[in-house]
């Protein structure tokens, strides 16, 4: 009988041990994506960006001989109704971490179980399962550097290879069309200017690790801080999605390292950042929507206010900050730094709520991942694990000065029509809503605050919490 692979962040055939075993069982193979309230749930851009990759996929397994299945429904039902259509005796997909997601698929396995079926799932997201790697008295890791330790010297396997064909079912179920889903659907406004930005595709992702370890991975150290500066290897976008697997990243940094590469070992690292996010996540999945440190539950954060609007637009007439929330708006994407500096100034000079800097991330990346997302935002807001210290607060002018020396990075974004302004500036303007009422030939506003009436005024909060006032 078939095998339902349920496809979800899982979008690759290579670097697949679910796919390889299931070619290895000789038996067809249906893939399906299923759009169910999780990816409803979406923020605008990632949702419009799984459409895109949704469609690269399924080109690419039609060139195995397979199509991918759409259907839109919860997901018990719809596997049911393909069971019924297909006779499939398994169901098999890719792990998830979030909680949401872990309920939703033992919810799955056991009503698929019951009913006598095989019912599985896979590693691939992840190097490390995150309950394999325990601390000395058995409980998980809080802080970053001993859990890299914990894993840094672990036997990683080498990643399967990408099947030649795969084997197609007497009858293929119908599928719906990928526009019906509608996922762009809240991304009319900046799809236009953000698609040239975009890497879709598993052959994509392999191209872009490939150019990466060639070169800019030698100077990673030195280089990855420099948001001007094209020194990272901007494979979050397709990790996320799973169009590219994690052990083929590490292998091509421990190939790189062992090349000599000087910032290959930095480089491995910040990929083991994304498993320790994940190792939190699961380990404490209020991380998502809590103050991971309840003591900051009486912090007094705004949760609403004219300052969030002009922080989302790139308005805060703060040029770094500003610079690096158009390059989201117009890429879809920014800068490590830049996602640093701009959550910090939201969360502590502009006293917002982490939250708020989560959920616009989650509406604005290409890239959104929960759980890399939360740890940064609670990292830079202080209220997470490991977390930068509240009094630590980034000076956009002196991170500028450090990180953007020449200027090339900010102007980049934030010359105003007249000034000579690059394209990247201006598209902006042509990505945002019209309801913003904003203007390419308006000047940028004065900041709301200064940078250290703003600092004051956090570090003075802070001490007031604890104070217990
Ligand atoms: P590289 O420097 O090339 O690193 C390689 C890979 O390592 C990345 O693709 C990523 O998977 C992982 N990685 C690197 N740094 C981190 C980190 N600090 N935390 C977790 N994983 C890391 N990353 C996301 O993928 N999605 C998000 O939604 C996201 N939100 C963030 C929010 C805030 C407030 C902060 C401070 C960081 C966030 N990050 C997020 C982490 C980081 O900024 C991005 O992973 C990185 O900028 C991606 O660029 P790159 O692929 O070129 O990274």
């Amino acid at each position: 009988s078939a095998i339902l692979w349920w496809v979800r962040r899982d979008m690759r055939t290579a670097d697949n041990l679910l796919l390889a075993q299931a070619v290895a069982t000789g038996r067809p193979l249906v893939p399906v994506f299923i759009c169910d309230d999780a990816v409803e749930g979406l923020g605008a851009a990632p949702k419009w960006r799984l459409g895109l990759g949704l469609a690269a996929f399924g080109a690419a397994l039609e060139k195995l001989g397979a199509r991918l299945i759409l259907r839109r429904g919860p997901a018990l039902t719809v596997l049911r109704d393909l069971i019924a259509e297909t006779g499939a005796g398994s169901v098999w997909w890719g792990r998830q971490y979030d909680d949401a997601a872990q309920a939703r698929d033992s919810d799955v396995k056991s009503a698929l179980r019951d009913a006598g079926l095989d019912a599985r799932s896979f590693p691939g997201h992840l190097l490390f399962e995150p309950w394999t790697v325990k601390t000395g008295q058995g409980g998980f890791y809080r802080v970053y550097t001993p859990f890299w330790r914990a894993v840094a010297g672990r036997e990683v396997d080498a990643p399967e290879p990408a099947p030649k064909r795969l084997i197609a079912p007497a009858d293929w179920p119908a599928s719906d069309a990928l526009e019906d889903l509608r996922l762009g659907d809240a991304m009319q406004r900046g799809a236009d200017v953000v698609a040239p930005h975009t890497n879709v595709g598993e052959a994509l992702a392999l191209d872009r690790l490939a150019h990466f370890t060639d070169g800019p991975i030698a100077d990673y150290k030195a280089q990855r801080d420099l948001p001007a500066a094209p020194g990272t290897s901007r494979l979050s976008e397709n990790l996320t999605y799973g169009e590219i697997g994690p052990r083929t990243i590490w292998h091509a940094g421990q190939r790189a390292l062992a090349e000599g590469a000087a910032g290959a070992e930095t480089f491995l690292k910040e990929l083991v950042w994304r498993e320790f996010a994940y190792h939190l996540m699961f380990h404490t999945p209020e991380i998502l929507t809590r103050n991971w440190k309840p003591e900051w539950d009486s912090f007094p954060w705004q949760a609403e206010g004219p300052q969030i609007r002009r922080w989302q637009q790139g308005r805060t007439g703060v040029a770094l900050v500003d610079a690096a929330m158009r390059e989201m708006y117009v890429t879809g994407t920014m800068h490590n730094r830049g996602r640093m500096i701009v959550a910090s100034y939201l969360t502590k000079h502009l006293m917002t709520h982490w939250r708020v800097g989560l959920d616009w991330f989650a509406d604005c990346l290409i890239d959104w991942d929960p759980a890399a997302n939360a740890m940064g935002w609670q990292w830079a807001a202080g209220s997470g694990p490991d977390a930068s210290p509240y009094f630590r607060i980034f000076n956009p002018d002196t991170q500028a000065e450090k990180f953007d020396a020449k200027g090339v990075y900010r102007r980049r974004w934030l010359q105003t029509r007249g000034s000579g302004a690059s394209d990247l500036a201006l598209a902006f303007y042509d990505a945002c809503p019209k309801a913003w009422g904003l203007s390419p030939d308006a000047p940028d506003p004065a900041p709301m605050i200064s940078l250290s009436d703003g600092r004051a005024r956090a570090l003075e909060a802070y001490s007031a919490r604890d104070r217990g006032k």
